[in-house]
């Protein structure tokens, strides 16, 4: 394992979708970043991974807009799009209230964003290659969650005074 040092997350920080209906401010550092090569992750990005930052719940809000559900529609995965231009812009895991997994490179400055893990290697796109610090060939169990959250923490640059 490196010594990789993750840089904080400039907060707060804003993003948005395609067509700038629907904006969003994330106020609480990010808890975990990754990147998934998922086949549904590639259908609903169009890009080789869909990127993620893992934001507390009550550290994320939606400033502008209405969100329309999308992708799958599940009883427990909810797909937030922008209802005009579509884009994807988070995710709500129903039972998984304490986090929103907001897609990262709708931030406006998303240069911050370095992957830590990645998800679902074996689908991966042969030429793709991330600096992430943990891969897993599937989604990981949630019960391995937990480590990853306090490895990523500890790899997190020194909070500034
Ligand atoms: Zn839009
Ligand atoms: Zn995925």
């Amino acid at each position: 394992m490196s010594e990789a040092v993750y840089p904080r997350h400039a907060l707060s920080a804003e993003g948005g979708c395609r067509c700038g209906g629907l904006r969003f401010r994330i106020t609480g550092q990010p808890m975990m970043t990754s990147a998934c090569h998922c086949a549904g992750c590639k259908r609903m990005t169009g890009a080789p991974f869909s990127t993620t930052l893992i934001v507390p719940a009550d550290g994320f809000e939606v400033t502008k807009g209405q969100t329309q559900l999308g992708g799958l529609r599940g009883p427990d995965l909810h797909h937030h799009h922008c209802p005009d231009c579509l884009s994807w812009v988070f995710t709500r895991v129903a039972g998984v209230d304490a986090i929103v997994n907001v897609r990262a490179v709708l931030l406006d400055d998303a240069r911050g964003f370095v992957p830590f893990i990645e998800t679902c290697t074996s689908e991966k796109l042969p030429w793709v290659a991330t600096p992430a610090e943990h891969s897993f060939e599937t989604m990981p169990p949630v019960e391995v969650y937990q480590d990853l959250l306090a490895d990523y923490a500890a790899h997190l640059s020194p909070e500034e005074d």
